[in-house]
């Protein structure tokens, strides 16, 4: 049984690290790979994602790896969790939903401020390039950082620190990801994409609606499009 699962979580974690050298995941006592399977196909298929690369790669990053132990058993239900600190790592849905809307390429380079539990920065990690992700809290941030290096994604960096500011050293990017919701979008952000990039952001105050936007950068400006209401934990303005 327990051969079985090594070989099961390295099918899973195969072809979606860069980096092949890292070490042996943990022997598992739970076998998550069916439970898995059924989010993808029960929650994120069946609600109309279609982009089998997000697919693949929802498929095959380790989500209970992200939560905290005692909660593991729902790791691939269709909700959001709490991973301390106040803050909880999004519904599976909205992760694959907003990953899929960015429509992401193997050679980008893409930024996400709110880094949380360090779960959408695998995800993307398996679709692109390289990943920026920054935290404002910092042990989430080296949790996040930990988990991620343990795991084996060795194309994300992950900065503990105000997003609102973007990471201008490593500007511009092809794609912004914002998992935490802002009253406007931040300039710098705007600033720190490319032309032609794409940002993908929850705006709107803390208490009201919020609604996610699909935002373009072209010659003419900023092409905004309102693609689905959301209700994210509100950015943090640090000092
Ligand atoms: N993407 C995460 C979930 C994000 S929850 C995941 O996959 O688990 C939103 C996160 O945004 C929280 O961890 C919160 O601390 C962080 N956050 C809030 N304001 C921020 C800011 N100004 N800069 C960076 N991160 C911020």
């Amino acid at each position: 049984m327990r051969k079985h699962l090594g070989v099961a979580l390295m099918l899973t974690l195969g072809g979606c690290n860069p980096e092949p050298a890292r070490p042996a995941a943990p022997a598992e006592a739970v076998d998550y790979v069916p439970a898995r399977a059924r989010m993808v196909h029960e929650q994120i298929v069946a609600r109309g994602i279609a982009d089998p690369r997000v697919l693949e790669a929802m498929g095959q990053v380790p989500r209970h790896e992200f939560i905290p132990v005692g909660q593991r058993g729902e790791a691939y239900d269709d909700w959001p969790l709490p991973i301390g600190y106040g803050q909880t790592i999004s519904q599976p849905y909205i992760v694959a939903f907003m990953t899929a809307a960015l429509a992401p390429k193997p050679g980008d380079r893409v930024l996400e401020i709110g880094t949380g539990s360090g779960y959408q920065a695998a995800v993307l990690a398996c679709l692109v390039a390289e990943v920026y992700t920054m935290e404002i809290v910092e042990p989430l941030a080296q949790r996040a950082a930990a988990d991620l290096k343990r795991l084996g994604y060795a194309n994300v960096k992950v900065r503990a620190g105000d997003g609102y500011h973007g990471w201008p050293e490593a500007a511009p990017f092809d794609a912004i990801i914002v998992t935490c919701a802002p009253e406007d979008v931040p300039q710098a952000l705007v600033d720190q994409l490319k032309e032609g990039g794409r940002m993908i952001i929850p705006v709107g105050s803390r208490w009201g609606a919020q609604e996610l936007y699909l935002l373009r950068k072209t010659t003419a400006g900023m092409k905004r499009q309102g693609v689905l209401p959301v209700r994210f934990v509100p950015m943090v303005k640090g000092k």
